[in-house]
C-alpha cells in the first residue's frame, strides 16, 4: 500500500515540509507479524512448563501475554511505515539530499549527504494521500 505523504523535517529546530513516499504494511503482513509474536510467547509458555516452580508463574503469564503482544504488534505495524523515502533541501548547505528508511521505527534520523548536518524526519506525516 503506497501513499504520497507530506513530511515534516526538523533541522535543528527549523521545520520544513517536504513531499515523500510511504508504503505501509498490508493487513496480512501485520497479521503475520502479530501471529509470530503470539507464537513466541506461547513457545516461552511451553518451554516453562518443563521448569519446576517457574511453570506456576511464567507459563500462565506468557500464555496470557501472547494475545496482548499480538494485538500490540498488529496495531503498531498498522501505524508504522514499511518504507519511507523522499528528499529535502538541506537548511545548512541548500543542496537536495534524499532519505530512505526501511522497516524503521521513529524517531527517524538521517544526515545531509553533502554537509552531514543531521535532521529528523517526523513520523506520522503531516498529511497523507492514498495513491
Ligand atoms: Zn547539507
Amino acid at each position: 500500500m503506497e501513499a504520497a505523504v507530506t513530511l515534516k523535517i526538523n533541522f535543528a529546530g527549523k521545520e520544513i515540509l517536504t513531499p515523500g513516499q510511504a508504503s505501509y504494511y498490508s493487513t496480512q503482513e501485520s497479521m503475520v507479524k502479530a501471529l509470530k509474536s503470539l507464537g513466541l510467547c506461547w513457545a516461552v509458555a511451553a518451554v516453562c512448563v518443563l521448569v519446576p516452580i517457574l511453570h506456576f508463574v511464567l507459563t500462565p503469564a506468557a500464555f496470557l501475554a501472547g494475545p496482548v503482544a499480538a494485538v500490540l504488534v498488529y496495531t503498531k505495524t498498522q501505524k508504522l511505515p514499511k518504507s519511507l523515502s523522499g528528499s529535502v533541501v538541506c537548511s545548512h548547505c541548500n543542496t537536495s539530499t534524499s532519505f530512505l528508511f526501511e522497516n524503521a521505527k521513529p524517531p527517524l534520523y538521517e544526515m545531509c549527504k553533502t554537509c552531514r548536518t543531521g535532521y529528523q524526519v517526523i513520523w506520522p506525516p503531516e498529511s497523507t494521500a492514498k495513491v
